[in-house]
């Protein structure tokens, strides 16, 4: 069985035009392995310009977030169909900077998710337990209660087209990343979760790490049997790390 591997860079509110330059520059140029994805998801305003600065065929382009909405009046929000316009071909949903200052439910991401995959865009969605759920034995319980929505909002085939990224909130930002053997851990709970629903889909399914990976963790993190890449945050800024991990990403 064949996955994509997937690295997506989540520049969250950071970042600006020289950042859009230097990092295209440094991707169009690097050497990932045959089935590697790499996924650049800046601010919005940078996204028409890093997406037709990009030329290299396994690099693509991400939002961050979009509304739940398909036009109307919204002010402040960006519509999926604003997205494909711009040929962004994915977008990160419900991470938890998203579900804990904004309140975005698993309700609302799974509407999201729904309206995403309706305009044709690959939804990144972002799953992960707090340090308070996690020392309390929450962890398994927490990512069901983010899963099932979207699985009942979208049906289960629909995953097909869905990447999913166990963001351990503890880990993000915090420098404290998740040891190998506990992501793997819970991202084979979270694929057998999928297999309860459908085997195929399961096997299939893209499921990326997130939470403080970096140059020099990523490469026994995504050595893991069910860690088929990463969303990073803050070393996905530094043009001299993030094409490195890229171009660590082996593919399965
Ligand atoms: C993230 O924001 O999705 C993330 C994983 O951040 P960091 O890599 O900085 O922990």
């Amino acid at each position: 069985m064949t996955r994509t591997t997937i690295i997506a860079a989540n520049w969250k509110m950071n970042g600006d035009l020289t950042l859009v330059d230097q990092m295209s520059t440094a991707l169009n140029n690097i050497e990932v392995a045959e089935n590697v994805k790499v996924v650049v998801c800046p601010s919005f305003p940078f996204l028409a310009a890093l997406t037709e600065k990009i030329a290299h065929d396994q690099v693509y382009t991400g939002a961050q977030n979009m509304s739940e909405h398909e036009k109307g009046a919204y002010t402040g929000e960006v519509a999926s169909q604003m997205l494909t316009n711009l040929s962004v071909q994915y977008v990160i949903l419900g991470h938890s900077e998203r579900r804990s200052y904004y309140g975005e439910t698993s309700d609302l991401v799974a509407d999201k998710v729904k309206v995403a995959l309706s305009a044709g865009l690959t939804p990144i969605l972002c799953i992960g337990e707090s340090e308070q759920e996690r020392t309390s034995g929450q962890t398994e319980q927490v990512l069901v209660s983010q899963l099932q929505p979207v699985i009942d909002a979208i049906g289960i085939d629909a995953f097909k087209d869905v990447v999913v990224a166990y963001e351990p909130v503890w880990a993000i930002g915090t420098g404290k990343t998740a040891s190998p053997e506990m992501a793997q851990e819970t991202h084979a709970f979270i694929r057998d979760y999928f297999a309860q629903h459908n085997e195929s889909v399961a096997q299939q399914l893209p499921l990326l790490y997130g939470g403080s990976m970096n140059g020099a963790n990523c490469e026994n993190l995504l050595a893991q049997a069910d860690i088929d890449g990463g969303l990073i945050g803050g070393a996905s800024l530094k043009v001299d790390e993030f094409p490195v991990i890229c171009s660590t990403a082996k593919g399965i």
